[in-house]
């Protein structure tokens, strides 16, 4: 997307004017730019994106812009993505499981820097990959806190961690560790455990690791409390410094959801309305895709055609999406104005991670109107 059409100042201006008629993701590059800043200027270490949370040339653009240019990528055609855009990038391939293939891409392109959680894919590693690459042993506890849990898929148990680094001890590759939490974690305290944890394994393993990367998974605003990145940073730096004795690892993050959700905004609009059934020109198809997963965002808005917002009293409503597939329905109820009516727009905020990237095109729906937005008032 180009974003050849003019940059509109708000959203409701938008909507009031151009009446869309299938669903529009508003592109905000100040909020964007906002949150960047909050990670870049006070992470205490290094600051990768998570390419998968929206691969959005113009959010990489963006981020770039902002002093992040390192990504998290995790298959050849993120790689292929990230070199197009920005040849210099450092790019860290962290999904720990990859086809021969896939590792052999990695490194013609340059990447010198790779997750691992289980010995055969080590051993892949250590075949085709150069010596003097960082190598980051993925640790997985069994914690609550976030939204869905990472663990089940990736990440060994601290015991196949210790194995995983006196493998490497000796060997001519950089030694680090990594971890993700799960995604949307509210509790700074995951963090502090899985560091301590680290500290411990690594003791145990008789190795200093060079790094420690501690993941995404950091809150987005998707509640009605705006999370406190700046608590999480300080719970990281000092579980850090208070675990790691002497040695102390440089730190990196790669955040995906939370530097890039709230750069996005979603209108959908009420297509047909039944007592308290409506029916969205989106679903969990596309756009509503994570709200099946992980709930609604709790920040959302009822706007009429003519560009008011509808307040007042609320009902719950039941809300199908466009397809004519009946799990095409969110979770739970919506509350809404009970003044809802046909043609009215129901504007969802931070929509940026995960929407874009999952999106199908099921039934012939899952296409977006995509407006650039200047202002960030409503
Ligand atoms: C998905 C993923 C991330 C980003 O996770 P968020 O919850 O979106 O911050 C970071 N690192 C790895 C290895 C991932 O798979």
């Amino acid at each position: 997307m180009s974003f050849q059409e003019a940059i509109w100042q708000t959203r409701r201006g938008y909507l009031k004017q151009c009446q869309p008629d299938i669903p529009v993701l508003f592109f905000n590059p100040n909020k964007l730019t906002g949150t960047a800043k909050i990670f870049h200027d006070h992470f205490p270490g290094l600051v990768t994106y998570a390419v998968k949370a929206n691969p959005d040339p113009n959010v990489i653009k963006t981020l770039i812009s902002c002093g992040i240019t390192s990504f998290d990528v995790a298959s050849p055609v993120e790689i292929d993505l990230i070199r197009n855009i920005a040849p210099n990038a450092t790019l860290h391939y962290h999904n720990p499981v990859r086809s021969i293939a896939e590792i052999k891409h990695a490194v013609s392109k340059n990447i010198r820097c790779y997750s691992v959680d289980r010995i055969a894919e080590l051993d892949k590693l250590l075949k085709y990959v150069p010596a003097g690459a960082e190598i980051s042993v993925r640790l997985k506890l069994d914690l609550e806190g976030a939204a869905y849990d990472f663990g089940s898929k990736f990440g060994a148990k601290p015991g196949d961690c210790i194995a995983l680094l006196e493998r490497l001890k000796n060997s001519n590759y950089r030694t680090s560790m990594t971890f993700h939490p799960g995604t949307q974690c509210t509790d700074p305290k995951a963090w502090e455990l899985y560091i301590k944890t680290c500290a411990d394994i690594a003791k145990k393993a008789g190795c200093v690791l060079e790094r420690l990367n501690v993941g995404g998974g950091f809150p987005s605003f998707r509640a009605k409390n705006k999370p406190d990145l700046m608590a999480f940073f300080e719970t990281i730096g000092t579980a850090v410094a208070n675990h790691f004795d002497n040695s102390i690892p440089k730190l990196v993050c790669e955040p995906g959801r939370s530097l890039s959700a709230d750069g996005y905004s979603l209108a959908t609009r009420v297509k047909a309305l039944d007592k308290k059934t409506i029916f969205l020109n989106d679903g969990v198809y596309a756009g509503l895709t994570e709200f099946r997963d992980i709930g609604p965002v709790d920040r959302y808005q009822t706007i009429a055609s003519d560009g008011t917002p509808k307040t007042g009293a609320k009902a719950k409503y039941t809300v199908f999406g466009p397809t004519c597939d009946s799990l095409d329905q969110l979770p739970e109820p919506l509350p809404l104005p009970s003044t809802i009516a046909e043609g009215d727009y129901i504007l969802f905020e931070n929509m940026g991670a995960y929407v874009k990237s999952i999106t199908t095109q099921f039934n012939g729906y899952g296409n977006f109107k995509e407006i650039m937005i200047s202002n960030t008032a409503p």
